[in-house]
């Protein structure tokens, strides 16, 4: 004979909208228990009663079995009294359980389950290109209002069949409750058009867009948060031409494939690639590329990474599915890229597609289901055996960041670049989806419409705004912009790099060195800052050291054209910028004569401490690229320059001399490299040398600081961290000599991470 106990179980986390309670009934009875659940306002109470052996194994199974949507926070327990009851019931919402809080789950890739039945002739959704349960499809895409049902989504437009509405009500079916239920007799359905014909009927609308794509020519087609435009990526003619309409040289193109046979086809892929290529977010995977597989070699220009995304919904499955006799071959691999104009946010309305994309696609494929939020793909790579986020946005947002301490409600509004949003209140930082470059009006709107969106979504009402310093960044205008009589705290840029990193690994407001290298951003003292040692928490911060400031001649151009940047970086080094050296090669005459005014009266040029910039120099010194046509282009065919010596090779080493007042010294090492050109030393060797030298430097950098000052960690963080070979290296390096080291995991080390550092910053300044 046992005894009996009663417990309550408060768990918080995305647990509504996302089948939990269904589930706890089912486990409630597959243990033996009895008692109750209910939804409350921040999520999900429980209430079981039973001996002790049968609700230990409720509560293991609770976290280990839950819904795959389900993202459990906390679970708080409380014993009780037993009350003797029978049975397990759901019992109805409380009444204040509409308020949102962290409720609302991201858009899923479809489920095996769903995937099966798409593929299954006798079932009824076979080749449904909307097939979703209660596991799997559109959520934050979809969402118009809150609470979450489907009145509240853009599936309100299609009234349930007989057969759906009968899935949805019963608790017992894989459709229980799923919102975007559909199925071939009720749901959106999928069109082709070239000009202004129309063709539907989803097999010959998939038909149409073989033949199109087998005919080299270039599809939008509307995705989960957007439209892609996609084109054979094994065709260079195709390729190349997507890359002429779209104005985009070199940057590299993602590639989806229809599984992991074929994404190990084009890349190299260990087992943690692999699970984040079939994760449920299916973000775009950066990986090594093999050489000479079936891909264009326009794909990925210079870059011997390539990024690999497998079908995140059951319509870009089916674009790799053979369509019942049609002649067109399916194809083995799509570039598909985000569906906008350079520099402004992705199109995802179908008539603002036909219109901004009409130059640049031949035929778009679109759907009746409209998308309420745009949000382009995410982007990880794998650093040091882990992920590491470079765009978080679809498959993520809108899920909350939890925060190691209270905030009120706050909204930051982001840096300039690649920049998202945080509204955060208590312990949560909503991080918002990427939207983009800020340069354009466009943008701004976009920000507009997704900090109204997030208010919407948790009833935040920002109290208090944060903004990055820069007096030229369009965010920081907008920030005083909409404040009206709210506080408006200015971040540092690098103090929010680094407030960004210790909140998501929940440090506490105790300091910790700070390597924080970066493109650019406004210091304090007007320099433009980008390669500091900063030494603080979130309260505040002591720039310990940093990089010796060298001019940036002519500013913002200089940044395009790294051979501008690395011409006054000889020139600091006392070296003439002659012609010997490889950085001149591509300047004209007139532009000789406008650099050489520059340097001699580097007083009208803005300064800079950057380390990406650093890196672009030295990129120009050996002369691998001195204009670039995407951000980091030159670092990054650096990087992978120095992978191919690093390990293999002994290289003669560089040093960054650190003097008394931490100011580290670029000259000796830009003097050295320089003569190692003149010499004719393998660029790879060089670029590898470099890289050790920066690794060497930041070891140095945290060794000294701990000499000095108590901190309790070494952060890395700031764009030149997306450098998967310096922060591998620099981690390992920084490990053995007894540090503990914090790289990013949650949100990215660019500036699309910047945001959740300013909501940290302004909360403990606006305490103190
Ligand atoms: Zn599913
Ligand atoms: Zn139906
Ligand atoms: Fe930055």
């Amino acid at each position: 004979m046992t005894t009996s106990m009663r417990r309550r179980l408060e768990v918080t986390g995305v647990v509504q909208g996302v089948g939990f309670r269904p589930f706890v009934h089912r486990l409630a009875r597959d243990t033996g228990l009895a008692g109750t659940v209910r939804n409350v306002a921040d999520g999900v109470t429980i209430e079981i009663e039973g001996d002790e052996r049968r609700l230990e194994r409720f509560e293991q199974r609770l976290i280990a079995d839950a819904p795959t949507l389900a993202r459990i926070e906390t679970i708080g327990r409380t014993d009780l009294a037993p009350r003797g009851v029978h049975g397990f019931r759901i019992e109805s919402s409380a009444p204040d359980s509409a308020s949102p809080v962290a409720s609302i789950p991201p858009d899923t890739a479809t489920c095996e389950s769903c995937l099966a039945e798409m593929r299954d002739p006798r079932d009824r959704r076979h080749r449904h290109p909307f097939i979703t349960c209660t596991d799997c499809g559109p959520r934050f895409t979809i969402i118009t209002a809150l609470p979450y049902d489907r009145r509240s989504t853009t599936m309100r437009d299609f009234a349930r069949c007989r057969r759906c509405a009968q899935e949805y009500r019963d608790p017992a079916d894989r459709r229980h409750h799923a919102q975007p239920i559909a199925c071939h007799e009720c749901g959106p359905t999928i069109a082709h058009w070239v000009d202004d014909r129309f063709t539907d009927g989803t097999d010959i609308v998939l038909a149409r867009t073989h033949d199109d794509l087998a005919g080299g020519r270039i599809v939008a087609i509307k995705g989960l948060g957007g439209f892609h435009l996609a084109v054979d990526a094994t065709c260079d003619e195709a390729v190349a031409r997507l890359r002429g309409r779209k104005h985009r040289p070199d940057k590299p193109f993602a590639v989806m494939v229809p599984d992991v046979a074929t994404a190990r086809q084009i890349a190299h892929l260990d087992g943690t690639e692999v699970d984040a290529l079939t994760g449920p977010a299916r973000p775009v995977v950066l990986a090594e590329r093999r050489t000479n597989s079936m891909l264009s070699r326009h794909v990925a220009p210079g870059n011997p990474l390539v990024g690999v995304m497998l079908p995140p919904t059951p319509l870009h499955h089916l674009l790799f599915d053979a369509v019942p006799n049609a002649r067109s071959p399916v194809p083995v691999a799509l570039v598909m890229t985000s569906g906008n104009v350079a520099g402004e946010p992705i199109c995802y309305q179908d008539d603002d597609a036909f219109d901004r994309l009409g130059t640049i696609a031949d035929s778009f494929v679109t759907h009746d289901r409209a998308i309420r939020v745009p949000c382009d793909d995410s982007v990880v790579r794998i650093v040091a055996n882990s992920e590491m986020p470079v765009r978080r946005s679809r498959g993520h947002a809108p899920l909350p960041i939890r925060l190691p301490f209270t905030v009120a409600p706050t909204l930051a509004v982001g840096g300039e670049i690649k920049n998202t949003a945080c509204l955060a209140r208590g312990r949560h930082g909503w991080m918002s989806q990427h939207i983009g470059d800020m340069g354009c009006l466009a943008s701004i709107e976009a920000l507009e419409e997704t900090a109204a969106l997030l208010a919407q979504l948790t009833s935040v009402d920002a109290e208090v705004i944060a903004v990055d310093r820069h007096p030229g960044y369009h965010t920081r205008r907008w920030g005083h912009q909409i404040a009206s009589g709210r506080p408006v705290i200015e971040v540092q840029h690098h103090h929010a790099h680094l407030a960004a990193l210790l909140a998501e690994h929940g440090l506490d407001d105790e300091p910790v060195t700070g390597i924080v290298f970066d493109g650019t951003g406004y210091g304090d003292d007007g320099d433009l800052w980008g390669g500091e040692v900063l030494v603080g928490g979130y309260s505040s911060f002591d720039r310990w050291g940093h990089l010796a400031p060298v001019a940036l001649p002519g500013g913002e151009i200089a940044i395009r054209e790294p051979w501008r940047a690395a011409v006054a970086h000889l020139a600091a080094a006392g070296i003439d910028p002659v012609d010997d050296l490889p950085p001149l090669e591509t300047a004209s005459a007139v532009e000789r004569t406008v650099i050489e005014r520059q340097i001699s009266d580097p007083g009208r040029s803005p300064r800079t401490t950057s380390m990406g910039r650093l890196f672009d120099v030295v990129a120009s010194l050996i002369g691998i690229r001195h204009r670039i046509s995407y951000e980091a282009q030159a670092a990054i065919e650096l990087e992978h320059l120095a992978a191919r010596t690093l390990g293999r090779v002994a290289v003669p080493p560089l040093q960054f001399p650190v003097d008394a007042t931490g100011t580290i010294d670029p000259a000796p090492v830009v003097a050295d490299i320089a003569r190692d050109v003149r010499r004719g030393i393998d660029t790879s060797l060089i670029a590898a040398s470099f890289h050790l030298a920066v690794v060497d430097l930041i070891v140095t950098l945290a060794d000294r600081v701990r000499n000095e000052r108590e901190v309790t960690a070494v952060g890395l963080t700031g764009g030149v961290f997306q450098n998967a070979l310096l922060t591998s290296l620099a981690m390992s390096r920084l490990q053995q000599a007894g540090h503990r080291v914090l790289v990013h995991r949650t949100v990215p080390a660019n500036d699309g991470g910047l945001a959740l550092g300013q909501v940290a910053v302004a909360h403990h300044r606006s305490r103190s």
